[in-house]
């Protein structure tokens, strides 16, 4: 049988941006990860309640992990707190990882949710800064490796070998 792996639904084509669009991956990296992987689909941000389309949303004060830890706030640019939506969200993203016994996550780089590397810094400027949104944080927390869509080389490369 082959591993699970949760991904961002975005990455496999469901509209489920905050713009209600999708971030599809190259047909090729598509039909690579399907060969190696069972993949597991989920939105955090709509597991957590949200609509879509929904207002573009960032993190204020912090990264994933404040905002998880109740130091920092998910803010849409108009000012309205959607944390607890975002929490929630990255803890039913961790369930399922859970469930479906997922050791890796492929994650949408940048999002207040997926992002892994990098997040916008809660100015509303397009101004990115390091930083791991909410579920990629808690899915770390959780020993869970999370990888974005520039990263698939690195997640497709084969363990290193065991020393005998
Ligand atoms: Fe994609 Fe994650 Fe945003 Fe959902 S929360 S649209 S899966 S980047």
């Amino acid at each position: 049988t082959k591993p699970t792996l949760l991904v961002s639904a975005c990455l496999l084509g469901q509209p489920v941006r905050y713009d209600g669009q999708s971030k599809p991956l190259s047909s090729l990296q598509w039909t690579t990860m399907r060969q190696r992987f069972d993949l597991v689909p989920v939105c955090p941000e709509c597991l957590g309640g949200l609509p879509t389309p929904r207002p573009a949303a960032e993190i204020v004060g912090g990264n994933g992990g404040d905002a998880l830890a109740g130091t920092a706030r998910i803010q849409t640019a108009d000012g309205d707190d959607v944390s607890a939506a975002f929490i929630a969200g990255a803890e039913r993203a961790l369930d399922a990882a859970l469930q479906h016994g997922c050791a890796q996550a492929l994650l949408k780089a940048n999002s207040p949710s997926c992002g892994n590397r990098q997040i916008y810094d809660g100015s509303f400027s397009a101004t990115l800064r390091d930083g791991q949104g909410i579920a990629a944080s808690l899915l770390e927390r959780n020993g869970i490796a999370v990888w974005n869509e520039t990263e698939i080389d690195s997640l497709l490369d084969p363990e290193p070998p065991q020393a005998v």
